[in-house]
């Protein structure tokens, strides 16, 4: 596909400013750089400003994952305690309380779930009493053993076979209390060095907002962030250049995106956004996407 279209990728490159990228003559740039927790600073190289949005009191995911032998595999499931009451309360019985858990049967059988703080502190998962944020203190709290054992009962109570060896390296304890959010979706940025032309900046995926698990969010508003700067490329006249009328409306358009971006989840998505199950019914253009911005395209 980039070969029919004439992209050129680079693999690996660290890009840390605009003035980093190998060709100087842009007018458009998508920052696709990921969470806070990555090594990204591009954004804020960019000049884009972050809130930082963070959870009463600390929450921690858990990722658990086991060896796949042949004819293990399992159905695909994503359950919230919010709709599925019933199971969270057995797992509850077992002291496994957790808010939500998601299974995937990959290379490894691969779970992700929230427990509360107190179910692993009951499961000696975690040593200490105090809480943190902090990644790499987290994981000195954390004990091996009960770690192991806490997701084999995980894995029992969804009937995973006592034969898939746990796999300690691709599991673990992690914090997401703490997220951040831009406070734009769009940006026109002046650059230094060796570009003398602004460009415009958009950011999708958690550049621009990072999802927060319990509200059933994850790379879901990054697919739609990503279409809603697919359709600003798309809209993007390059001839009117970057400080007219045209751009204005597209600063409007991206900002209604945004703020109806920002509503989404598992909760308010049926409100926020229109019915996908006629295939193909979401394209770049919001209005397929989002109820309340029909007038927009
Ligand atoms: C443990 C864990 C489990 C998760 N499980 C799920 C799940 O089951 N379902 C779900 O929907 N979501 C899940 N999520 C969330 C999901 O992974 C993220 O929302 C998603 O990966 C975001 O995609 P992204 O492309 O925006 O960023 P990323 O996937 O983080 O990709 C960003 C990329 O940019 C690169 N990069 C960063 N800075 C620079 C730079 N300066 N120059 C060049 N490259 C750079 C990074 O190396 C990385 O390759 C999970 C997240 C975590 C942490």
């Amino acid at each position: 596909m980039a070969l029919l279209l004439g992209l050129q990728v680079h693999i690996g490159e660290q890009v840390e400013s605009l003035s980093d990228l190998p060709q100087s003559h842009f007018q458009m740039v998508v920052d696709a750089s990921g969470s806070s927790q990555s090594t990204n600073s591009l954004s804020c190289s960019l000049g884009f400003k972050y809130q930082s949005l963070s959870t009463k009191g600390v929450t921690l995911g858990v990722v658990a994952q086991f060896e796949k032998p042949r004819g293990t595999s399992m159905n695909d499931f994503n359950l919230a305690a919010h709709f599925k009451r019933g199971v969270f309360e057995d797992l509850k019985k077992q002291g496994l309380e957790l808010e939500n858990i998601v299974y995937f049967c990959g290379e490894t059988h691969y779970f992700v779930m929230t427990p509360s703080i107190q179910c692993l502190k009951q499961n000696g998962v975690l040593r200490s009493e105090s809480d943190c944020c902090d990644q790499l203190a987290l994981q000195e709290r954390v004990d091996p053993a009960a770690f192991e054992d806490f997701c084999r009962d995980v894995g029992d109570f969804f009937n995973l076979e006592q034969s898939c060896a746990f796999l300690p390296q691709n599991s673990g304890v992690f914090d997401f209390s703490l997220r951040r959010r831009s406070s734009e979706a769009l940006k026109i940025s002046v650059p230094s060095g060796k570009l003398d032309d602004p460009v415009l900046v958009c950011l999708c995926g958690d550049a621009l907002i990072e999802p927060f698990w319990p509200e059933g969010l994850g790379i879901n508003r990054g697919f739609l962030s990503a279409l809603d700067c697919a359709w600003i490329a798309i809209k993007f006249d390059t001839r009117c250049g970057l400080f007219g009328e045209k751009v204005e409306e597209l600063k409007a358009v991206s900002r209604c995106s945004f703020e109806e971006l920002k509503r989404v989840s598992a909760f308010t998505s049926t409100a926020i956004l229109h019915n996908t199950e006629k295939k193909g019914a979401y394209t770049a253009d919001p209005m397929t996407r989002y109820r309340r911005i029909g007038h927009l395209s």
